[in-house]
């Protein structure tokens, strides 16, 4: 039995509590069940936090009413089965947040280019890369680039009168600043900033996008002239976007967007839709698109009351009205041109993109130094160490879930996202392949490593449902693992995985 040299070294940057001794170590890996235990890890995809389940599933023979147990964690080691927590956030588990990274880029890469179930012949649709930016609500330390990229000083007021704001601050800055200056994103004047309508943006961004993706094939048709129903018959947008923060903690998003014709089979549309005029559709409707917050809210809380009675329910103050729009830096650039049109050079490539987005999709699951649960009153808020800007945004989310007109948000379950309730990667149907088809495949891969001549069931047969009937039973048994020796072989092994994995992967890019 060999111990892994790189688990008997233990490191402690996981944060993940104190080392396990090396007795401990060795005591684990002699047990005569480490074999089973390593499996079981390894199945998990060397899972830090795994739920733990109790229970047993047994065939019965439908012909003769017969039953035998087919599994039963009794045999497992420490009597359970192990299966992954799932949880996407790095810190939690590396192990899951891999498994959702690669994920997360397999489905935005197989929109672009094929594969995975999508036809190759998707890369020739017209597809685009889009930004959409929020507006701006107060003056913050920015960073500005010339048309050049090159650096531009954050915000130059030559004229004395235009430095000071009307608090008598001095909110210009002639600094250049480096990318990584923690000043990024705060304000000049805390007074002069508009934290609510920054957190209704937050909090009311999906609302938003939704409506840009209903906008938008009406710009699409106004553009060449047709009516929407026209339109339907002959071209299909499909999206993936994800979102992420800036650094003044306001969220913008990033979305491909691809035509294609009507239908699940992913065909060309006709040919007269390029991306340009697409591109021409994303900036009239990301300019055209508003959510006015009064109606927003007046809307949830008719329906949480259940009435049409607008008497009934909370006034929208004039403190909680805002039109939020997306900003007008929308930023559109071509990944492919269109079927049988010449590229003009400056395309993006798709593989580019596909890992510039997944990227965002991955690490934007929390907020630059937030914490990663809600926290919940002002004395948890005072204790955090973060800007006071970022505090100033939480503890309005708190304030605002109290706040009777806009309960409705849940805004103390999301001030830890300073008020972003969206996911951080949402597709259209049809855009490629899903979260749940990648699991799937998983599953029946591992089962198919496991049994290369088919399962059996307990007479010997193959495993065939319409003969045996499967009857399991499950118990919650606890989540985590339950030795700091067990915890500390599992990282170990998850980092030694997620090492080799990009090992093969810089191989398959240099070939
Ligand atoms: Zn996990
Ligand atoms: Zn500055
Ligand atoms: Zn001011």
């Amino acid at each position: 039995m060999t111990v892994p040299a790189v688990a008997l070294t233990p490191r402690s940057d996981h944060g993940l509590g104190a080392g396990a001794s090396a007795g401990a170590l060795l005591e684990l890996a002699a047990r005569p069940d480490f074999h089973r235990w390593e499996a079981q890890l390894a199945a998990t995809g060397h899972c830090a936090r795994p739920v733990r389940l109790q229970g047993r599933i047994d065939a019965i023979d439908k012909a003769t009413g017969q039953a035998r147990p087919i599994y039963d964690t009794d045999t497992e080691p420490g009597a359970v089965l192990r299966i992954p927590c799932g949880n996407r956030r790095e810190h939690a588990c590396p192990a899951c947040s891999h498994v959702y990274k690669n994920d997360a880029r397999q489905i935005i890469r197989s929109g672009l280019t094929g594969g995975k179930g999508i036809p190759e012949s998707v890369a020739t649709h017209p597809c685009v890369f889009a930004t959409l930016t929020a507006p701006g609500f107060g003056p913050v330390h920015t960073t500005r680039t010339d048309r050049r990229g090159h650096k531009l000083p954050c915000r130059p007021r030559r004229d004395a009168s235009q430095r000071r704001c009307p608090h008598g601050r001095d909110i210009s800055c002639s600094r250049t600043h480096p990318d990584d200056d923690p000043r990024l994103g705060q304000t000049l004047c805390p007074d002069c900033y508009d934290y609510t309508g920054h957190v209704l943006f937050n909090a009311c961004g999906p609302d938003l996008w939704r409506r840009f993706v209903i906008y938008l094939p009406r710009q699409l048709a106004r553009l060449v002239g047709i009516t929407q129903k026209t339109l339907r018959g002959q071209v299909k947008v499909r999206f993936v976007k994800v979102a992420e923060y800036q650094a003044r903690g306001v969220v913008h998003y990033h979305a491909i967007i691809r035509l294609d014709a009507p239908g699940q089979d992913y065909q060309p549309p006709p040919a007269r839709y390029t991306a340009a005029l697409l591109a021409d559709a994303i900036r009239a409707a990301a300019a055209a698109v508003f959510l006015d917050t009064t109606a927003h809210l007046t809307r949830l809380n008719l329906k949480a009351a259940g009435t049409d009675d607008t008497a009934a329910v909370p006034v929208v103050g004039a403190n909680l009205a805002r039109i939020l729009r997306f900003g007008n830096q929308v930023d559109v650039r071509t990944v492919r041109a269109g079927i049988g049109l010449p590229g003009t050079g400056s395309e993006l490539s798709a593989q580019a993109v596909a890992n510039y987005i997944a990227k965002y999709a991955t690490k934007t699951i929390s907020a630059p130094g937030l914490p990663d649960r809600p926290v919940y009153g002002p004395n948890a808020i005072a204790a955090l160490r973060c800007t006071t800007h970022y505090k100033r945004l939480i503890s309005l989310c708190w304030e605002l879930s109290k706040h009777p007109a806009a309960a409705q948000l849940g805004l103390n379950r999301w001030t830890h996202m300073l008020g972003y309730r969206g996911h951080f990667l949402t597709k259209s149907q049809c855009y490629s392949t899903t979260f749940t088809r990648l699991r799937n495949d998983r599953i029946t891969y591992r089962r198919i490593q496991r049994h290369p001549n088919g399962e059996k069931d307990p007479w010997g047969r193959d495993l065939d449902e319409r003969t045996v009937l499967l009857m399991a039973a499950w118990r919650y048994a606890g989540t985590g693992h339950v030795t700091t020796a067990e915890r500390q072989l599992a990282l170990a092994a998850a980092a030694r995985a997620r090492e080799h994995d990009r090992i093969a992967k810089e191989e398959i890019w240099m070939n």
